[in-house]
Order: C-alpha cells, then sequence, then structure tokens
C-alpha cells in the first residue's frame, strides 16, 4: 500500500502497487467495523494479500491479510521518510495498468532493506532511484561512451540531461551543472544497480565520498527525467 486518503470518519481510499495490475486504488470502508486484519492489511507500507470485489469500476475489499507490515518503518522518521519518498516516486509513474512485478519486487526489497538497518539508508535511496528507472524504460547509457562506442574502464563524464556517458578521450571539456564527472568505483555501482539479479542488487558497498557521487547522480537524474520536484524527497533530504 503505497497512499491513502481518509474520506469521513470510518472509510479510506488506498493505492495498492499490485503484480499483475499496477497501482489501483481500494475503497476501505468502515475499517472501525470490520475486523482488524483487513485495516492491519490496508495500512501505509503494508505489504498483503487482498481479494477484492469489482463494482462500477471501484475495487472494495471482500477480504485482506497482511503478509508484512514493515513495522520498523514507524518507528525512525528517516526511515519513514525515506519509504514515503518512494512510495511517491510509485505512484507519481506507475499506472494502473501493465506489468508491475519487477517494481513490486524492488519496492519490496527496497522497504525491507530500509526497514531493517542492513544498509545505509543513502545507498538503498540511489539503488531505488536508478533501478526504478531502469525498470520504467528510462535506463541510462553508462556502459558505453556515446561517440567511439567504446565500453568504458575508466572514470568518465555523465550527462544527467541526455543519460549517456563519454570517455575521457572522447570528452570534450564542456561543463554544467548536467555533467558530472563519475570515478570508476561510481561507473560500477551504477552498472551494478541496473543490471544485478534482484538477489544481487543490495550486496555490494562504496566509500562514502563514492556515495556522495552517485546520490547527487541518482536524484538528480529522477529529477530531470521525470520533470517534477517531490515534497517527500525534499523533505527526506531536510532531516539527514
Ligand atoms: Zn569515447
Amino acid at each position: 500500500m503505497i497512499r491513502e486518503r481518509t474520506v469521513g470518519e470510518t472509510s479510506k481510499f488506498i493505492d495498492v502497487l499490485t503484480e499483475n495490475l499496477g497501482v489501483i486504488e481500494i475503497n476501505v470502508r468502515g475499517c472501525k467495523k470490520i475486523n482488524s486484519k483487513n485495516c492491519a492489511a490496508a495500512q501505509l507500507f503494508a505489504y498483503s494479500r487482498f481479494c477484492l470485489n469489482k463494482r462500477k469500476g471501484m475495487y472494495y475489499i471482500n477480504s485482506a491479510e497482511p503478509i508484512n507490515i514493515f513495522y520498523k518503518l514507524r518507528t525512525d522518521l528517516q526511515k519513514l521518510s525515506l519509504a514515503s519518498y518512494i512510495s511517491e516516486l510509485v505512484s507519481y509513474v506507475v499506472g494502473n495498468e501493465g506489468n508491475g512485478e519487477n517494481i513490486l519486487k524492488l519496492f519490496l526489497n527496497t522497504l525491507h532493506f530500509i526497514s531493517n538497518d542492513e544498509r545505509p539508508l543513502e545507498l538503498l535511496k540511489s539503488i531505488f532511484e536508478i533501478r526504478f528507472m531502469s525498470e520504467i524504460g528510462l535506463m541510462p547509457n553508462v556502459f558505453t561512451c556515446k561517440d567511439c562506442s567504446e565500453y568504458v574502464v575508466e572514470a568518465a563524464y555523465f550527462s544527467i540531461n541526455e543519460g549517456i556517458i563519454s570517455c575521457a578521450n572522447c570528452y570534450d571539456g564542456y561543463t554544467d551543472d548536467n555533467i558530472k564527472k563519475v570515478p570508476l568505483s561510481v561507473l560500477y555501482a551504477l552498472r551494478h544497480i541496473i543490471l544485478s539479479e534482484f538477489d544481487k542488487l543490495y550486496n555490494f558497498k562504496i566509500s562514502s565520498e563514492s556515495q556522495e557521487i552517485l546520490s547527487s547522480i541518482t536524484e538528480q537524474y529522477i529529477i530531470i527525467h521525470l520533470e517534477r520536484n517531490f515534497n517527500t524527497l525534499n523533505f527526506y533530504k531536510s532531516i539527514v
């Protein structure tokens, strides 16, 4: 569950990222009256199994069972705000059709690691940002040089606007805020994030220096290519 809007005293609409239907809106009525299992399943960030009825284009809960409610997210404001940010990205981009399986996997795995303190939050944020963009068809080319087409194995220059790299030989020296010099460690990190299987995706470390560069690239890539600033991102940044 990625978003909710309360209606009156006992009802709410929730947006749910699903495996097969993209993001759908569900009308949850009388949460005070029905059993608490349904209510736990319909809370923010809960991963749940829903049995739904559809009437006049609107989904209603028949029954619901929480699988994982990621309760640790609620104990830490930084974690909560990062989870809110990735939820906003999903809710902004993913429509109510198409196959959401990989995005659901990415979202759930990232929530798991945010919740469990197993990886630095900044690394998780970068992983989500670039992998999410790749999954929705906006993958940057961080592999070959845009000019000579060689596979780049040294520090390169990344144009965030264009989502392409130039090798050091071909780089024309032009600079602005959208051109970042990318050390090899960061280039490898970007490639790993884009290409890894989900079970290996989170299994790498980078130095705090490299993380800083990676963060600035992945975040700017999101803002430029989705053509939008996110309130949840601004809030996350204001508290870290
Ligand atoms: Zn080149």
